[in-house]
């Protein structure tokens, strides 16, 4: 067992100074004190009073490398453990992009069994960008309810030219299959819809939830950050009972960009629950010249997500908990990983420490296990 004494807890609600007992498998026990005198065997770390949060969700990776537009040369690599550590991201929803034909699900089932062997919870989602969806055993339905790490389908691509233009009737297939793949199997059953730029962008999406007895629970559209115009989409769809995921990586790093694309949303009224943040990690973010000349393929990275969530809180303004959300508590509730995105007895020990002065990132213990220091900060 391990003790963390003098943490200043974020679970994601402030509740200040605290100690935390917790095994590899949970957290024991929260208090303003725990004594353990008298108890052998566990280990002991000061936390001096760094803000400890929960784990980040990144509900948006290609773990087995995304990319491949440009032909061989531009296929990304696989994720390793070690990026992921310093993210800071404890949990990875991974995932297939637009090439869903030299990748394949039972490639990503595997890299996602070897992330969890190394401390990473890892989940998937079946299909690619295309449909009718490819999937491991020939449905969707089957493999949400009989593949333990499969909790949703996607990403699904609509109004990109990369897309398969799904009609109306396939969209309600693919919820309706994935929701009650959900439903059987007690998970979330969403779907990851990548939204391209066309103008149509999310018409689809508002028109069903609209229209039909279908939930907008099962439904995630993600890049809605890519345009102004898709964000003012994004507030009309969260006004509908509408989830909304943006992208963090951008080729130009240019983090506080996507928390102006995230204060936009709040300013303009949108519910900060209905929000969350991904990473789009491994997947391609070509860049171009000032005039429009393609210049090279960058790489989605994962530490996009603490980027931003420290732009929030040093550029405008956000308390410390509400720039946890959209990668803690709010993908947790969304794609139903309960033991994720909350510190609180019984859940998982995924934890970041925080620095005080810089929100930059001391200590991840993942699984309740250090997986990374920060060694310019010990
Ligand atoms: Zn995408």
């Amino acid at each position: 067992m391990k003790l963390l004494k003098n943490c200043f807890l974020f679970n994601p609600e402030k509740m200040g100074k605290k100690d935390i007992l917790f095994s590899n498998n949970m957290i024991i026990s929260i208090e303003d004190e725990i004594d353990i005198s008298g108890v052998s065997n566990i280990q002991i770390h000061d936390m001096k009073n760094r803000f400890v949060v929960p784990g980040f969700i990144d509900n948006h990776v290609h773990i087995t490398g995304g990319g491949g537009e440009g032909g061989f040369g531009t296929r990304i690599d696989p994720i390793t453990a070690d990026d992921i550590y310093k993210s800071g991201v404890t949990t990875v929803i991974g995932l297939l992009g637009t090439d869903g034909t030299t990748r394949t699900i039972e490639d990503l089932f595997a890299k996602a069994k070897t992330l969890n062997k190394k401390n990473i919870t890892t989940y998937i989602l079946t299909g690619s960008y295309r449909v009718p969806v490819k999937t491991l055993t020939g449905s969707i339905i089957k493999d949400i309810v009989f593949i333990d790490n499969i909790i949703g389908t996607g990403e699904i691509a609509i109004s990109d030219h990369r897309s398969s233009y799904p009609s109306r009737e396939e969209l309600i297939k693919i919820i309706t299959d994935s929701a009650r793949g959900g439903l059987l199997a007690n998970k979330a059953g969403v779907v990851n819809f990548h939204v391209g730029k066309d103008k149509k962008g999310i018409e689809d999406l508002i028109y069903l939830v609209k229209n039909y007895d279908i939930s907008p629970k099962n439904i995630l559209p993600t890049h809605m950050n890519r345009s102004k115009y898709l964000l003012r989409e994004g507030i009309k769809y969260i006004k509908e009972g509408g989830l909304i995921d943006l992208t963090a990586s951008s080729s130009s790093k240019d983090y506080r960009n996507k928390a102006e694309d995230f204060n936009f949303l709040i300013e303009s009224g949108a519910d900060i629950e209905k929000i969350t943040f991904s990473s789009d990690g491994q997947g391609s973010l070509p860049r171009f010249t000032p005039q429009g000349k393609f210049l090279k393929m960058g790489v989605g990275k994962l530490n996009s997500l603490h980027e931003t969530f420290k732009s929030l809180i040093l550029d405008f303004n956000f308390k410390l908990e509400e720039a946890l959300l959209p990668i803690t508590r709010n993908p947790s509730a969304i794609y139903k990983l309960d033991k994720k995105g909350e510190i609180k007895a019984g859940s998982d020990p995924d934890f970041v420490v925080l620095n005080r002065d810089n929100y930059d990132i001391d200590f991840v213990i993942s699984g309740g296990k250090y997986v990374f220091k920060n060694k310019k900060n010990m």
